[in-house]
């Protein structure tokens, strides 16, 4: 008998995590490799935000902090919240964790019995399915297809609702498809949540900063503040402050959740770092200026990116309208050989074909749940990117008709 419970063999490794692991051990071999497999900006923190930090240090910031954050920083939350989404919360209806990750993990742990069903439009995130199993519920999957532009329609959100159903996860700028809900979207899905009062929502707006051209963000306890009182609004600081390794996330939502999702914290991380949360207030109180430069630079990236991956021939990708990524369908390279004579049958073995022979790691779609696609994040320089589209092209065109 094994050391692992039942419940964990269920559950998947992140691929993301896995890809760009995968990718640092073969740079550590000696080969060169592009890691276009991790949502991460490729900027640095601001020097403002590293200054904040420094400063806390100094200053003696260095202890536990209450399990929900700092004072300062939940009411820099309130305000963030206030002035870019018209949502108001008071001071205990927010609590920061160890980024968006855990507050989404904390949510479900805290309010999934045996048997609930958690709904969620895919292609998803990776970590989504895999932390409804980990806390014990049951993952939906409502697929939506690239005909669509990977928006969930008021139907389908219909037709998966049952009484089992507890929680629609949303998350908009999506991760993987850069598919954006806009607030009409929003409101139709709302008229449907309106007929299950059992469900909430959980909306995941990490990349709320990251929407290009004319598209707007919306979120849905704005868009529908009758359903405020069943919606958990997460986000962080991670995407829009180049801030991931700093780990802080925040939600807003339902004083008894938040009460409940702090009693999940204060029994298993306690509490993001102190100095991470001094960094943070002054991300979120401080100059925004340079969010509007990461936005163009992204936006630039992200043209150049959908154009060279559809001269690609077998790989084409619709303009994503937020997020870092390019979701490219390469199901017309499925089933054709390689050089080396291996027949490639799904877009994990196209990943690996790329990993090895382009020397670029991706994500492949089936981790979103999307057999057929890869992801590749454009959060890279544009060097990088330029290397890697052209790696992966010599590589495509390489591949032959595979012989039966
Ligand atoms: N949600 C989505 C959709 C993401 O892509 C990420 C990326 N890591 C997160 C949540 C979590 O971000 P973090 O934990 O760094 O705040
Ligand atoms: N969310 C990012 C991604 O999808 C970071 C890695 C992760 O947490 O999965 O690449």
């Amino acid at each position: 008998m094994g050391i692992l419970s039942d419940k964990l063999s269920a559950v998947k490794p992140s691929q993301t995590k896995a890809m760009t692991e995968l990718a640092e051990t073969m740079r550590a071999a000696g080969k060169s490799i592009i890691t276009l497999s991790q949502g991460e900006p490729d900027f640095d923190t601001p020097q403002h935000i590293c200054q904040a930090a420094i400063a806390a240090i100094q200053a003696g910031h260095t202890r536990y902090t209450s399990v929900a954050g700092i004072t300062p920083l939940r009411e820099a939350i309130v305000e963030k919240f206030r002035r870019e989404n018209n949502l108001t919360y008071t001071i205990d209806q927010i609590t920061v964790g160890c980024g968006a990750k855990q507050l989404l993990f904390s949510a479900l742990m805290a309010s999934l019995d045996e048997g609930d069903e958690v709904l969620f439009p895919t292609p998803c995130w990776v970590s989504y399915p895999e932390m409804v199993k980990l806390t014990g519920g049951i993952p939906v999957a409502i697929p939506t297809s690239v005909d669509n532009g990977f928006i969930l329609g008021p139907d389908e959100l219909r037709a998966a609702l049952n009484e089992n159903s507890k929680w629609l996860m949303l998350n908009s700028p999506s991760n993987p498809t850069g598919a954006v809900y806009t607030a009409s979207d929003l409101q139709a899905l709302a008229e449907v949540l309106r007929d299950f009062p059992r469900v909430w929502i959980l909306s995941d707006d990490i990349y709320e900063h990251l929407v290009y051209g004319d598209v707007e963000f919306a979120t849905m306890a704005a868009v529908a503040p009758d359903l405020a009182e069943r919606t958990l609004t997460v986000n962080g600081v991670s995407k829009a402050y180049a801030m991931t390794g700093w780990r802080v996330g925040y939600a807003g939502g339902p004083l008894e959740l938040i009460k409940a999702m702090n009693t999940v914290q204060g029994q298993s991380t306690s509490h993001t770092c102190s100095v991470s949360q001094y960094a943070a207030v002054t991300a979120l109180n401080g100059d925004q200026s340079f969010i509007d430069e990461f936005r163009a630079a992204f936006s630039t990236r992200r043209d150049a990116m959908v154009k060279q991956v559809n001269a690609i021939p077998g790989l084409s990708c619709d303009t994503p309208d937020g997020a870092f990524y390019v979701f490219a369908d390469c199901r017309e390279l499925l089933g054709k050989a390689t050089p080396g004579g291996s027949v490639l049958s799904t877009d994990m073995d196209f990943a690996m074909y790329l990993m090895e022979s382009a020397g670029v790691a991706v994500v492949p779609g089936s981790g979103f749940l999307a057999d057929g696609f890869i992801r590749i994040s454009y959060a890279a320089s544009e060097d990088d990117l330029t290397r890697a589209i052209a790696a992966i092209h010599a590589a495509v065109v390489q591949l032959t008709e595979a012989t039966s």
